[in-house]
């Protein structure tokens, strides 16, 4: 028995169906306009935005980039106006 990483999260092949339900998740970076998207569960989401659980609780197994990602989509969200994703090739290197 094998295990894939699909909406977000890791799942064992072999027992019921494959996945759930998906959503995605995409934020606009602001300085060059590229759409990153990210696949996620649809309960998932709905942890994450209904009962306040933190990102780094709901989706451990993301990277830091994808998280930021539903950090930028939730913040659009909450606020229309809200407009500062800035995607991993426009952000800062620290290590330069
Ligand atoms: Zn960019």
């Amino acid at each position: 028995m094998g295990r894939f990483f699909e909406g977000g999260r890791w799942h064992d092949t072999g027992i019921g169906p494959s996945v759930e339900w998906t959503m995605n998740v995409g934020a606009k970076c602001v300085l060059c306009g590229e759409e990153g998207r990210v696949t996620v569960l649809c309960d998932d989401i709905k942890k994450y935005i209904y009962e306040g659980e933190l990102v780094q609780n709901v989706w451990p197994d993301l990277s830091p980039e994808d998280r930021d990602i539903l950090i930028s989509w939730r913040n659009k969200k909450a606020n229309a106006n809200w407009d500062y994703h800035v995607c991993p090739s426009c952000y800062p290197s620290e290590e330069e």
